[in-house]
């Protein structure tokens, strides 16, 4: 049996170890939703603290050029396209993941004129789903083709222009087969568009050769809440149209001219003012993961999942996992039929994770700031309360907005 202070002297040898330290994290917390939110870097709240009081508050409207605003979308995605196996100027940062996917979807339709179906999981992450079916306002002909994730090869065929699919499942944290589903997709003659959100900065991820990608940037890359998102388009792609055409899309933007015209490249991709608060707090948060570096974040990110899997057949016996042994992303999860109390019930000792419906019970493991023992403590805590049935009770069952 593994006991605490061999998960100390493991935590003591952990290379990623020292960038704890490099977190403001609560005291009395053992914070297992970095998948969810993201934690909060030191230095996002000293450059905070420093960007509004100089930056907005003394230098004004001359900072979008002297403190380089105005290409924070270009410079935030060319310090995420590493991560991601992307080149420099095939990612920006913007907008939400939802919008995102929006105006990739509407120029996979571009790219692939006369194609009208979208292929995706059925159980995909529902924003993905609703922006298809947000896109049939403007395309009736767009069929959206919902199959299980095992089927996604199957259905597509020489009507499909894209095939939409998360990389990492935000339930069960199953990796997909990027590869294999890109070079399936292609071999149809479709497209390939990844969501990242539950991949980018936890694990490794390899684009290769995928056509499109959305990502989120207040999971696992910290950028705060709300943080922007971020799109990476290939470079052979950039020549798509996509419908969202704000003037920060426009080839030139103070030129004011009536006419959309888009930029060349990935700045085609924008579309109004960049969020100027959110990006520098975001670059703050992508600089920790590059540094960390995404081998060394799945190499640990595997160890925390593995160990959860084993302390939790050891001691929580009736609890079934939810995610795979392997192939898995920085998340584990199980069944339980009161997810939602339980979860509560742990939230109430300091042990923070989420629920998904059904009856998810999800623990996010950031390799950046979670420890092993924070894991052992974790799962002693759910043991007990479940070994004591402690969380039925009817105050731990009253559902909030947010779960
Ligand atoms: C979190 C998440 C999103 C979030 O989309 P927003 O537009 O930022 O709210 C999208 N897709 C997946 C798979 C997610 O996990």
């Amino acid at each position: 049996m593994i006991s605490r202070a061999d998960l100390e002297a493991r935590d003591r040898a952990d290379p990623l170890g020292h960038f704890r330290a490099r977190f403001l994290l609560p005291d009395g917390v053992i914070y297992l939703d970095g998948n969810s939110l993201g934690t909060l870097p030191r230095t996002t709240a000293e450059v905070m603290a420093r960007v509004v009081a100089e930056e907005w508050g003394d230098d004004l409207i001359t900072s979008w050029n002297r403190h380089g605003w105005v290409d924070l979308p270009q410079t935030v995605g060319d310090l995420i396209a590493p991560l991601i196996g992307a080149e420099p100027s095939e990612v920006v940062a913007c907008d939400s993941t939802s919008v995102n996917l929006f105006k990739l979807l509407a120029a996979a339709l571009d790219l692939r004129p006369g194609r009208r179906v979208v292929v995706a999981e059925e159980h995909g992450f529902p924003t993905d789903l609703y922006m298809v079916q947000g896109l049939r306002q403007l395309v009736p002909s767009l069929e959206l083709r919902l199959v299980e994730t095992e089927s996604l090869v199957d259905a597509l065929g020489p009507e499909v222009a894209v095939l939409l699919v998360n990389h990492v499942d935000y339930r069960t944290s199953r990796i997909a087969d990027m590869a294999g589903l890109t070079r399936a997709a292609h071999e149809a003659g479709a497209l390939a568009l990844f969501d990242l959100a539950h991949s980018a900065g936890a694990i490794e991820v390899d684009l290769a050769g995928a056509d499109l990608a959305v990502g989120c940037g207040y999971k696992f890359l910290n950028g705060g809440p709300g943080a922007p998102a971020f799109l990476y388009v290939a470079k052979r792609h950039q020549h798509a149209r996509q419908p969202l055409s704000g003037w920060f899309g426009h080839a030139e933007p103070f030129a004011f001219d009536a006419t959309y015209r888009p930029a060349d490249g990935i700045a085609r991709f924008l579309s109004g003012t960049p969020g100027v608060l959110g990006l520098r707090a975001l670059a703050e948060g992508v600089r920790l993961t590059a540094e960390a570096g995404p081998r060394r974040l799945h190499a640990k990110a595997t160890a925390l999942g593995d160990l959860f899997l084993d302390l939790v057949a050891a001691r929580c016996p009736s609890l079934a996992p939810a995610c795979p042994r392997t192939a898995r992303g920085s998340q584990v999860s199980f069944r339980h039929l009161e997810a939602y109390a339980v979860m509560q019930a742990l939230i109430a000792r300091g042990i923070i994770g989420d629920v998904r419906q059904p009856d998810i019970l999800r623990f996010g493991l950031a390799p950046l700031y979670n420890r092993f023992v924070d894991v052992f403590d974790a799962v002693e805590q759910l043991a007990d309360i479940l070994d004591t049935g402690a969380w039925d009770r009817p105050e731990l069952k009253r559902r909030e907005k947010v779960t």
